[in-house]
């Protein structure tokens, strides 16, 4: 099973993937999380996204792509995958549909966590990561409706996709997207 976990930054992805993970045992794959190891390891690839990530802006598809295709490759287990973060551009939708068939698998459901930009802004002003000042959240917002909107079209067109509230309490945006898959 490959369930992809969509939305804005601050939508609560992360929250839900932890509690998703363990329900579905699934295989939890967020780009940000592997990108923040990478920067922090000091690896070439860290080096390379780190100024995109600091700046709000996309990681180039190219590196994004080669590092998520090594993660689905060398899981040898065979829980399926929680995909979040990703994709993020159609570029990166359409690789990623051609690395499952290829691997005769398929992306199950789409789940995109709605959420209002000031409910997003005050909460990634909370959380305080060091990309979370006012003005790289401005960016990664406006980048978000740019580049990876449309994403949601492209699911919706395969009859993929789920819109779950994302502002209401963390056990109830769960339950909610427990009952739709
Ligand atoms: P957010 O909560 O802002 O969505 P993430 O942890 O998902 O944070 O991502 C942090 C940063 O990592 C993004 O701003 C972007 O620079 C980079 N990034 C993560 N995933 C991708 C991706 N699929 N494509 C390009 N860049 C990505």
């Amino acid at each position: 099973m490959i369930i992809i976990l969509f939305g804005p930054p601050g939508a609560g992805k992360g929250t839900q993937a932890d509690l998703l993970k363990e329900k579905l045992n699934l295989l939890h794959l967020s780009t940000g999380d592997i990108l923040r190891e990478e920067v922090n390891n000091g690896t070439e690839l860290g080096l390379l996204a780190k100024k995109f990530m600091d700046a709000g802006e996309l990681v180039t598809d190219e590196l994004i792509i080669g590092m998520i295709k090594n993660k689905i490759i060398s899981n040898t287990t065979d829980k399926g995958f929680l995909l979040d973060g990703f994709p993020r551009t159609i570029s990166q939708a359409e690789a990623l549909d051609q690395m499952l068939e290829e691997n005769s698998l398929k992306v199950e459901k789409v789940i995109s966590l709605e959420v209002e930009d000031d409910e997003l802004i005050n909460r990634l002003l909370l959380r305080g990561r060091s990309d979370d000042n006012r003005e790289t959240i401005t960016n990664r917002l406006e980048v978000y409706k740019k580049q990876t909107l449309p994403i949601k079209n492209y699911y919706s067109e395969f009859g993929l996709l789920i819109e779950i509230k994302g502002d209401d309490s963390i056990e109830e945006v769960f339950n909610n997207i427990i009952t739709s898959i």
